[in-house]
């Protein structure tokens, strides 16, 4: 086991969007041998792809995990346990980029970089992508990057072309600044977002 550091990145967009990821930032600090170290603001973003749908609010989160010594073992570990959560927190399994209570993804995982066919029970009907970490999209996704770049400025992970920073100005431009709002800042002591 080793003490590894990761990025999450969280979106939802049904019900109570604010609610459902602060409660999953609540469940994914009480993963046995987890903890969550930083938490972002809350970003409201229009849908990507699908458009006919509500906005989407997302964030991003540092984590500390206890995890398998092997990178990849290490990955599919912190899959299944999200993936446990989208279920625990309804996510209803529709289509990509379709509508979800909650979705979970591995942005980062510190220098590793995992390719990994998915275990088992964490792979959808519709969709039978590789475990893959860094995340493939995060680079192309204002969203993803935002949050990621309030906490994680720094940030560069395997095959980025700059930093989380870097990446969200660069980004920004592209999709134009209006394309993500930050909504709050999170409150530790509230643990919600104000
Ligand atoms: P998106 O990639 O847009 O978040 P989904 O949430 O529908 O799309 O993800 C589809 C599948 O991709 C997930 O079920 C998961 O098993 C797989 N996957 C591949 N790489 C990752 C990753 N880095 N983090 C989370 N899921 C991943
Ligand atoms: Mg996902």
């Amino acid at each position: 086991m080793s003490l590894r550091e990761l990025h999450l990145g969280l979106g939802a967009n049904l019900d109570d969007p604010a609610s459902t990821l602060a409660d999953a930032i609540e469940a994914i600090g009480r993963v046995p041998g987890w903890s969550v170290a930083a938490v972002s603001p809350l970003y409201r973003t229009r849908p990507v792809g699908f458009a006919d749908q509500p906005d989407f609010y997302n964030a991003a989160v540092a984590l500390r995990a206890e995890l398998a010594e092997d990178p990849a073992a290490a990955a599919v570990e912190v899959l299944v346990a999200c993936k446990r959560l989208e279920a625990l927190f309804g996510r209803v399994a529709t289509f990509r980029n379709g509508p979800r209570r909650l979705d979970i993804d591995i942005i980062a995982m510190g220098d590793a970089a995992v390719i990994q066919p998915r275990p088992r029970g964490t792979e959808s009907d519709t969709d039978d992508r590789p475990l893959v970490v860094p995340h493939p999209s995060a680079q192309e996704r204002l969203f993803v990057l935002a949050p990621l770049a309030d906490i994680a400025p720094h940030l560069r992970a395997p095959g980025w072309r700059g930093t989380a920073r870097e990446l969200r100005d660069a980004q920004a431009r592209i999709e134009g600044e209006g394309a993500v709002q930050r909504l709050g800042a999170w409150d530790e002591r509230a643990r919600r977002w104000v």
